[in-house]
């Protein structure tokens, strides 16, 4: 790749140097937010942890039962959802699909959200959030997310007017795109929401890099979303989510909910109509795995030793080559698995297909955005975990190229 910033090169120089790239054929994806192998390494001596002891505080763990999950789990659920132990349920390997229950179960039962019903999305967000909305009929509002999270004057203006609204989407640390952690203030007004929505409105909290800092010793901080909820009188408006995907193993993980004594009894009297009870095998795992928080810090200081340098790749190239504004801006994470390139208006459609046309798969433009309507054709989601560091250097190049050549005059 050119010495030179790629960003600087005259049009015809970037077309001579996009032809020298698709001889490469190269083959590398950018899409998802999967672990790598080394990830998921870290965690394999889970297999045979018990060594065939299943029991744990009086419980057999092979038996059918314990619907809301084992009790010695819950530590683990408190710790990632910051939530007092009682309140947490600890179900299977998916924190979506109890999003997905949670909003199964109101909108099949929960008299107040009958009708038409519509939900707040911060914008950019999680593809798969906007999924459940599509799948059950649910009309989606998007909301900007600003430097401090979602914009909040216009989240708290639409609830207040619009009691169709039952919920709003939120991944409140290291954001899934942005990389963007919720601002105190944003917490503190999320958590009032259900004081200006009309009845059986929703916050799904949903903390999936709640321990995934690239600094165990300078996370963003995130304010205490369950305190304010109870102080602002809204606990049966509070879902929150986690689970141990990006963590253990992310097909083999256990995900956890926290919500009020009210909508715990409705969530599980709906769930035990499909379940007599959850993998706690699994969850006994776990709990050997993770003995306590230390152990799960020092776990997690092992994930940023692998991802650390991949998400800094990401940004040195784009610092390297681009020049913003005029060839788009970019997150700089403390966190997650995302960095978020914006790039100028009408431009990503392009430089996602400029990119498949030299083998580099993206997340395909407008993805991160309601029914994939990013009018503005701006947002790109980047996912570098997965490639190996030489792999990942060699499709920013690729990137920044493809985004040098959509934007060049
Ligand atoms: N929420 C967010 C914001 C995510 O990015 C992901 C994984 N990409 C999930 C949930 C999925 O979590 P789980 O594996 O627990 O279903």
């Amino acid at each position: 790749m050119s010495q030179q910033p790629l960003g600087t090169l005259s049009t015809e120089n970037l077309q001579t140097l996009y032809t020298q790239y698709q001889s490469k054929q190269l083959a590398l994806d950018l899409t998802r937010g999967k672990p790598s192998a080394k990830q998921l390494n870290l965690a394999d001596r889970i297999d045979g942890i018990l060594e065939s002891s299943f029991v744990a505080s009086n419980t057999d763990t092979r038996n059918y039962g314990g619907l809301d999950g084992l009790a010695d789990i819950k530590a683990l659920g408190s710790w990632l959802l910051d939530t007092p132990e009682s309140a947490v349920i600890a179900g299977g390997n998916s924190s979506l699909t109890m999003m997905y229950q949670t909003v199964l179960f109101q909108k099949l039962f929960n008299p107040s959200w009958q009708g038409e019903i519509s939900f707040l999305c911060p914008t950019p967000g999680y593809d798969r959030h906007f999924s459940i909305c599509e799948e059950l009929g649910i009309k989606m509002i998007p909301v900007p997310l600003v430097a401090g999270g979602p914009d909040m004057e216009l989240a708290e203006e639409l609830v207040s007017n619009d009691k169709s609204i039952k919920g709003i989407w939120c991944v409140p640390k290291y954001q899934n795109p942005t990389g963007v952690t919720f601002d105190d203030e944003t917490v503190a007004r999320l958590a009032n929401l259900g004081n200006l929505a009309g009845d059986g409105f929703i916050v799904l909290w949903d903390n999936a890099y709640a321990v995934h800092h690239l600094d165990n010793k300078h996370p963003d901080p995130l304010a205490d979303f369950w305190a304010l909820s109870e102080a602002a009188g809204t606990l049966d408006s509070a879902f929150l989510f986690a689970s141990t995907s990006k963590i253990s193993h992310a097909g083999s993980g256990v995900a956890f909910m926290a919500c009020s004594d009210t909508q715990r009894a409705f969530f599980l009297k709906h769930l035990g109509m499909s379940s007599i009870g959850p993998d706690k095998v699994n969850q006994l795992r776990h709990v050997k795995l993770f003995p306590t928080k230390s152990a799960l810090a020092n776990h997690m200081a092992l994930h940023a030793e692998l991802i650390k340098p991949r998400m800094e790749l990401v940004v040195r190239k784009l610092d390297e080559h681009l020049k913003a504004p005029s060839q788009g801006e970019w997150t700089r994470p403390n966190g997650g698995y995302f960095v978020t390139f914006y790039a100028p208006q009408g431009t990503a459609t392009k430089i996602v297909a400029l990119a498949a046309g030299l083998g580099v798969k993206l997340t395909p433009a407008g993805a991160t955005h309601p029914y994939g309507n990013d009018d503005s054709d701006s947002v790109i989601r980047l996912a570098p975990s997965f490639p190996s560091v030489a792999e990942l250097d060699e499709a920013m190049d690729a990137f920044c190229l493809c985004v040098a050549l959509a934007t060049a005059q």
